[in-house]
Order: structure tokens, then C-alpha cells, then sequence
């Protein structure tokens, strides 16, 4: 579908919805740019908003803070991340079973990263949960969460095959979850494929595919490069030139971005989860493109 071609869509017809990831904040400047763009996405009416868990736990007080504040002080569903990792079964258990009490029905349930860092062996704690499909029961088992897993249309850089990935994303959906969101990718034909995969195989739960607004194209690649996720030559080329000229990146960002998403609803997509970076400007023009209203 080419860009022209989308330009003559009326979305508006279309029942689409919108889900936001946030990350919790470090310090009170980044609580302030946080709460002001939860405050600008909101009234667009999200299915849930989800609030990342740092690297190893790291951020324990801070997502379960930033969750809580959420739920107090807004209308939307918060979907609490959780992993694996650095932690006992029982020290897991209480974090879910804190969350059930506060109100929270949305869990994004994954194994995390080595706390040695992205691309070294993950080991499980002895006595924590082993693995995401191991947490997803956990879960599951506590409370009737409404659970979300990863999936990775580029598959996941420790992966053996792409049919290992799809097989896992089973399992998951085997111990109870109930969607996934994917790693994020530039290229919807990965998309594409890994959902004909995925449906081939039997897996009906929903696919969403997990937009990265491109706020810095550097940033952006780096990260990539650490979670498997290839970087088209256009989309180097559409950036060139710009790491000094912030007005025209976010201009150029806004449209490949617009794009992406018009283009997957090209493709009969119509669930987005949007990696807001705690920045609402881009995710809201981007949304404000797909039809939707505050
Ligand atoms: P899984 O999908 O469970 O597994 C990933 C890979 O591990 C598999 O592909 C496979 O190669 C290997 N593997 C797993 N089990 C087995 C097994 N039994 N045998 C052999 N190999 C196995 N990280 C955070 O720290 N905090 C977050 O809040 C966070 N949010 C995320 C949200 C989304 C939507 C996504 C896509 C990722 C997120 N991540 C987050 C990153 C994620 O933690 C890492 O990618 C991590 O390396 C894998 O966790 P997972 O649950 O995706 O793994």
C-alpha cells in the first residue's frame, strides 16, 4: 500500500483500539513530563495503559507508585509489567497479589533480562518463577488478570528459529494469556508474516503490534540493534542528515510513523500499542491521524 493510497483512508470509520506503555519516572522532573503526557493521551480513551518494569526490578516502587498513581487519579486501566527476574516466587507473588488488592486487572507478564545486561545467559533465581510461561500461570493462579506477553515478529535475539519463538508464544498462551504486544519493528512486512505464523499454528489471541514513534533516530537504532529489531536502509535515510535539526525530525518522525500505522490498518490491524518514551506530542498527532477524538 503506498503512501498515496493511504492518504484517501477515512479512519474514522474504522472501531480502532489504543494502548500506551509509559516507564516509571527516576526523579520529579521526569514525574512531571510523565504525568503531563498520561494527562494529554488520556482523554483519547486508551483499553489500558501499561507501566514498564526496569531491568532486573530495578523499579520495583517505582512502577508499583507509578501504577497506583494511576489508578487514583485517573480513569484509565493500568497494566502493571512484571518479570522474572532477581526475584523468589513468593517476593513475586506479594507484588501480585498487592496489585489484585489496589484494583489492578492487567498484568504484562514477561521473564526479563539478565540482570548482567541484554545479549548474557539469563539465569532464573533458584527459587523464582523460571521462566514467562511460568509466570503467566503464577498469575493466573492469584487472581483472574487479564495477562499480556511479548512476541517478537524478528523473533527474540536469544531465539533458535522463529518456529521456537511461535511455539513459546503457544505455551504462554497455553498457561493463560490472554494477548501479546510485540517488540517493536519498522518493517510491517515482519508483521505480517509472523501473524500468518502465528495464526497458522493455531494461536487466536490477539497480536498487537507495538509502535515505536521514532523520536531519535540513533536512539532508536541502538535499541533495536539490543532487541533484534532490524533497521531498514529507508528509515536510515529518511533520518540523514537530521541529529541536529530537532523541528524537521519530528516533523519527518511524524510521518513515517503515520505511515506505519496507516499502513497496518491497510492490513486489517486495528489494536496499536504505542511506545509513548513518556512523550505524548508524536503518539497524540499519530493517534489524532487514525480518527480518534479527545
Ligand atoms: P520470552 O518471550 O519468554 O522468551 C524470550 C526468549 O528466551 C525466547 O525467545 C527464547 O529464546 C528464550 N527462552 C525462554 N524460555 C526458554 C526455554 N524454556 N528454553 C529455551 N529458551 C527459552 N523488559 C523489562 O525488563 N521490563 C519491562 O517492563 C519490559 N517490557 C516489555 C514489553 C514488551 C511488549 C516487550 C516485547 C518486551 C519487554 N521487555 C521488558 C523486554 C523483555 O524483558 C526482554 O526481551 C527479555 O529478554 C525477554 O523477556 P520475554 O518475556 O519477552 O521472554
Amino acid at each position: 500500500m503506498s503512501a498515496f493510497n493511504a492518504r484517501s483512508r477515512q479512519p474514522q470509520a474504522l472501531p480502532l483500539g489504543i494502548s500506551f506503555e509509559f516507564f516509571p519516572p527516576k526523579n520529579d522532573k521526569m514525574a512531571e513530563n510523565l504525568w503531563e503526557s498520561v494527562q494529554r493521551l488520556a482523554p483519547l480513551k486508551p483499553r489500558f495503559v501499561s507501566v514498564t518494569y526496569g531491568a532486573g526490578g530495578s523499579t520495583r516502587e517505582r512502577t508499583h507508585q507509578t501504577v497506583k498513581r494511576i489508578l487514583d487519579e485517573t480513569h484509565l486501566k493500568p497494566a502493571a509489567h512484571l518479570t522474572c527476574v532477581a526475584a523468589t516466587k513468593a517476593e513475586t507473588d506479594e507484588i501480585i497479589k498487592d496489585y489484585w488488592d489496589m484494583g489492578v486487572r492487567h498484568i504484562v507478564a514477561l521473564r526479563g533480562d539478565p540482570t548482567t545486561g541484554i545479549g548474557t545467559k539469563f539465569e532464573a533465581h533458584p527459587e523464582g518463577y523460571q521462566s514467562s510461561v511460568d509466570l503467566v500461570a503464577g498469575i493466573k493462579k492469584i487472581g483472574d488478570f487479564d495477562v499480556c506477553v511479548s512476541a517478537y515478529p524478528e523473533k527474540h535475539p536469544e531465539s533458535a528459529s522463529i518456529e521456537a519463538e511461535i511455539d513459546l508464544l503457544k505455551a504462554k498462551v497455553d498457561a493463560g494469556a490472554n494477548r501479546a504486544i510485540t517488540q517493536f519493528f519498522f518493517d510491517n512486512a515482519h508483521y505480517f508474516r509472523y501473524l500468518e505464523r502465528v495464526r497458522k499454528a493455531g494461536i487466536n489471541i490477539e497480536i498487537i503490534p507495538g509502535i515505536l514513534p521514532v523520536q531519535n533516530f540513533t536512539a532508536a537504532a541502538n535499541f533495536a540493534q539490543r532487541t533484534g529489531a532490524s533497521v531498514p536502509e529507508w528509515l536510515a535515510k529518511r533520518f540523514e542528515g537530521l541529529d541536529e535539526d530537532v523541528e524537521t525530525r519530528r516533523m519527518v518522525a511524524a510521518a513515517v510513523a503515520i505511515e506505519q500505522v496507516y499502513d497496518l490498518l491497510d492490513g486489517g490491524v486495528s489494536e496499536f500499542h504505542f511506545y509513548t518514551m513518556n512523550k505524548a506530542d508524536l503518539v497524540f498527532a499519530i493517534c489524532h491521524m487514525l480518527g480518534l477524538r479527545t
